[in-house]
């Protein structure tokens, strides 16, 4: 393909892709397609000829969009919004045209360097304690990795290494094998399974402990399970505090863990991969009271903050944890600059990198932190108003207080009505549900998922939700 054609081709997409959102409302949010649809609408084989770009723009309804679940559709409430904006999208198109991999500050220095001063803009906008930012000039700085689940791996191994240095220093008569089979973490019950999957991976202990009766992990229940442990002869090495969980949006009382952390050294890692984005918004920073205790730090823009994904922020207040713990150094990687700028490589588990930070430098210099308040607070309204709904019809409860942008809601009466309930809903077709379950309470999430959600939009979902209830309801 040469530049002309190139050009005409982007600016059709350019084209289509405006009117694809725009439109968006109009589609069905999730497609009646059977697995194994999209064979038989493709050749066999790959094109041994080239085709005109136009050939493609035609299939693009056919093949994609018949199977394409709208996660940007008004109707889809499904698990937690995923974000997607212009300026993001623009600033994919660039990196993708830059296509260098950044995983030295060498073999790209804007990639590098943009992002270290994005992850400074992003803790700031947050209030994150200053031991986290770069600009501080201390040790402390952000990273852009690829998802939340990542972020807890690299913690995780990071709050290893620092113990396994100390428990040497404290036993050296200890071999690794023997310090590693006694480590042992914790988290709240309801965290999300990617806390669990790094223990697995990370091939540490990790313990889920109890909640109390707001979903909430106390530093009493830690303090107990880390003396509890203590006293068996293991070794508490990290926790992770969650706020925001996915299955009701609950926060952990991290304030009360850091200080049961910070009296045993143990590396506190705090997950906030949804609700991290709200606390740019002042009157949200209460939730993370206790910040200043973490180790670790990590949310999602790539969740509610308007950048696409993959972009989740992880600040440490000591990286070398993780770029000692990780290093390997062949001749081909090395620089000259070595040591006065980072090379990311170190702070992650692959080697290669994406130049993620222009879409989170396109999407602030053209929403200004201020528009991106506002999105938080209308998408929090808009959760409120749908739980106004739910309060005012005595057929319905709502499970969990709503906080953010998520309401746990479910009719009145056993879990096999609610069952039946999110069947109907979501067999109807016209809005997109996910169910949850905490303590044997079934119940149904509603997220307010999409950038163009109106008020209308909440009156057209709960119209939805009122008649599937209404039809169960006569059923029984
Ligand atoms: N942590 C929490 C609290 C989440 O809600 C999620 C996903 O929704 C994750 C972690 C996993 O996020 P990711 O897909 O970025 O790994």
């Amino acid at each position: 393909m040469e530049a002309k054609e190139f050009k005409d081709f982007a600016k059709a997409m350019a084209d289509y892709i405006a009117e694809y959102l725009e439109n968006i409302r109009d589609r069905q949010v999730v497609p009646s397609v059977k697995p194994g649809y999209l064979r038989p609408l493709i050749p066999d084989q790959a094109p041994n000829k080239p085709e005109p770009w136009t050939a493609v723009m035609d299939d693009i309804e056919r093949v994609v969009m018949s199977g394409v679940t709208h996660w940007h559709s008004p109707r889809f409430h499904a698990y937690f919004p995923t974000a997607n904006s212009y300026p993001s999208i623009v600033a994919d198109m660039l990196s993708g045209a830059i296509a260098c991999i950044g995983f030295t500050w060498i073999a790209s220095p804007a990639c590098t360097e943009l992002e270290v001063v994005m992850m400074d803009w992003l803790g700031q906008m947050l209030d994150l304690p200053k031991e986290f930012l770069a600009c501080s000039g201390g040790e402390g700085g952000g990273v852009i990795q690829g998802t939340a689940s990542e972020v807890t791996l690299v913690a995780l191994l990071g709050a290893k290494a620092r113990t396994m240095q100390r428990v040497k220093e404290q036993h050296p008569e200890w071999t690794e094998v023997q310090i590693l089979s006694k480590l042992v973490g914790y988290c709240n019950k309801q965290a999300h399974s990617s806390v669990e999957r790094a223990g697995l991976l990370g091939g540490v202990k990790l313990r889920s402990l109890k909640h109390d009766n707001k979903r909430s992990l106390r530093g009493e229940t830690l303090q107990e399970a880390i003396d509890e442990d203590i006293r068996n002869g293991l070794i508490p090495f990290y926790v992770v505090a969650t706020l925001g969980t996915t299955s009701s949006c609950a926060f952990d009382a991290l304030d009360e863990l850091g200080d049961v952390c910070q009296a045993r050294d143990v590396w506190l890692h705090v997950d906030a991969a949804y609700a991290g984005s709200a606390f740019i918004c002042p009157e949200y920073r209460y939730l993370m009271k206790g910040v200043e205790k973490a180790d670790s730090f990590n949310f999602n823009p790539h969740k509610w903050m308007l950048v696409n994904f993959d972009c989740s922020a992880m600040w440490l207040k000591q990286p070398r944890w993780i770029v000692d713990a990780f290093n390997v150094d062949p001749l081909y990687l090395k620089h000259d600059q070595q040591g006065s700028a980072p090379d990311y490589r170190h702070w992650q588990i692959p080697l290669g990198r994406r130049f993620r930070s222009l879409k989170i430098w396109f999407v602030l210099r053209l929403y200004g932190v201020e528009n991106i308040q506002n999105h938080i607070r209308k998408q929090i309204a808009l959760a409120q108003s749908f739980e106004k709904l739910c309060l005012d019809d005595e057929k319905f409860e709502i499970f969990e207080e709503v906080t953010m942008g998520l309401v746990c809601f479910r009719l009145k009466g056993s879990n096999d009505i609610n069952e039946t309930l999110l069947r109907r809903i979501n067999g109807r077709g016209k809005i997109h549900l996910v169910p949850s379950k905490v303590d044997d309470v079934y119940f149904l999430r509603l997220a307010i998922c999409s950038r163009y959600t109106e008020e209308s939009d909440i009156h057209s979902s709960w119209k939805e939700i009122k008649e599937s209830a209404e039809e169960v309801l006569a059923e029984n």
